[in-house]
């Protein structure tokens, strides 16, 4: 049986991606989208950023496998075969690294590294205050797959740390809110704000100047989720005003990140090349064979996105 892998021409790993699909479906042959096919022949496809309109029109189309965490591109393709059911990536090797990162954010804004750094600079020998990680409060906005694994961690290294969701939850060790009331409550008590929520329409421009006013002056803000999740302009005046005090920012509005862009040069700012957690394509693959073998076998597949959600 044959499988789409529908990519775009710029996705650099595309090889790779193929080779190690293969690999983990020795069964199935995996075909770039580039390639001449029977579009009759496809009931399943891997979408890894896909040209709009690449799953328009395979009338045999049965399931989609998102080869990323985030659908939010995916799902903005007008084009897409609606009722068609769309798994999205959730691979525990992801976490992991997601959990890393989002340790390394916090750490390095909570031991003041960016300021020892700027410091270094300038030739300047100063102490500044030290606290200690339990004094140290932390909310992650999404606790999903990704945002759950962070808080996990940060919890583990003796943060104090909250979580808020959509649907409320209780996690042990940790404060949960949930829902737009109980945002400004999250984050009146926080040192640092992690977001790992998804691109969707309640989530856009949702990290700009009114969330921005509930935080505590100079608390810091790491965000490992999209750019979109940002308004620029009110980040940069939050920083400029001493509102925020530091920024770690891995994804962008626009990226790559433009050479002119403000970020670069701020001396608040700590610019990433959304590397937070790149997907590996070895153990992706292996994730989601097994929800090409359900599929297969008649089952369902598991990590469905909820359209009318967007996530
Ligand atoms: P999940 O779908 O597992 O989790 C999403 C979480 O966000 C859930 O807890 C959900 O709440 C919460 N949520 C969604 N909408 C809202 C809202 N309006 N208000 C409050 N909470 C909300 O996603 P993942 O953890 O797997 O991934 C999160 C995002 O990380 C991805 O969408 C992607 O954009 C980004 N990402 C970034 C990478 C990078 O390298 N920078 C790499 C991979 C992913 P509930 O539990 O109640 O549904």
């Amino acid at each position: 049986m044959t499988i789409l892998l529908a990519a775009n021409a710029q996705t650099e790993d595309i090889t790779t991606w193929r080779s190690e699909l293969q690999a983990a479906l020795p069964e199935e042959r995996i075909l770039p989208v580039d390639e001449v096919f029977d579009p009759s022949s496809i009931e399943i496809a891997f979408a890894a950023n896909p040209p709009p309109g690449a799953m328009a029109n395979l009338p045999s189309l049965k399931f989609i496998q998102s080869l990323w965490a985030g659908v939010d591109s995916l799902l903005a393709d007008q084009t897409l075969p609606a009722r068609i059911p769309i798994a999205r990536l959730v691979d525990p090797a992801m976490a992991a690294t997601m959990a890393e990162t989002a340790l390394l954010c916090v750490l390095a804004i909570h031991r003041r590294l960016f300021q020892y750094i700027r410091q270094q600079e300038e030739r300047q020998w100063r102490q500044l205050p030290q606290v200690c990680a339990a004094e140290v409060g932390v909310l992650v906005l999404g606790m999903g797959r990704l945002g759950g694994a962070c808080a996990h961690r940060l919890l583990r290294h003796g943060y104090r740390v909250a979580g808020w969701s959509t649907r409320p939850s209780e996690l042990e060790g940790m404060k949960t809110y949930a829902g737009a009331a109980e945002l400004p409550g999250a984050l009146a008590d926080v040192d640092v704000v992690v977001n790992l929520l998804p691109l969707t329409d309640a989530t856009r421009g949702l990290l700009a100047k009114p969330m921005f006013d509930h935080m505590r002056p100079g608390a810091g803000l790491v965000n490992l989720a999209r750019g979109a999740h940002v308004l620029e302009r009110d980040l940069l005046d939050a920083l400029d005003r001493d509102r925020l005090g530091h920024a770690v920012l891995d994804v962008f509005e626009t990226e790559p990140l433009p050479s002119d862009h403000p970020f670069w040069d701020h001396p608040k700012v700590v610019v990433l090349p959304h590397v937070a957690a790149l997907t590996d394509p070895r153990t992706a693959s292996r994730v989601v064979a097994e929800n090409v073998r359900a599929v297969r076998a008649g089952r369902t597949p598991v990590n469905l996105v909820d359209r009318a959600r967007g996530y």
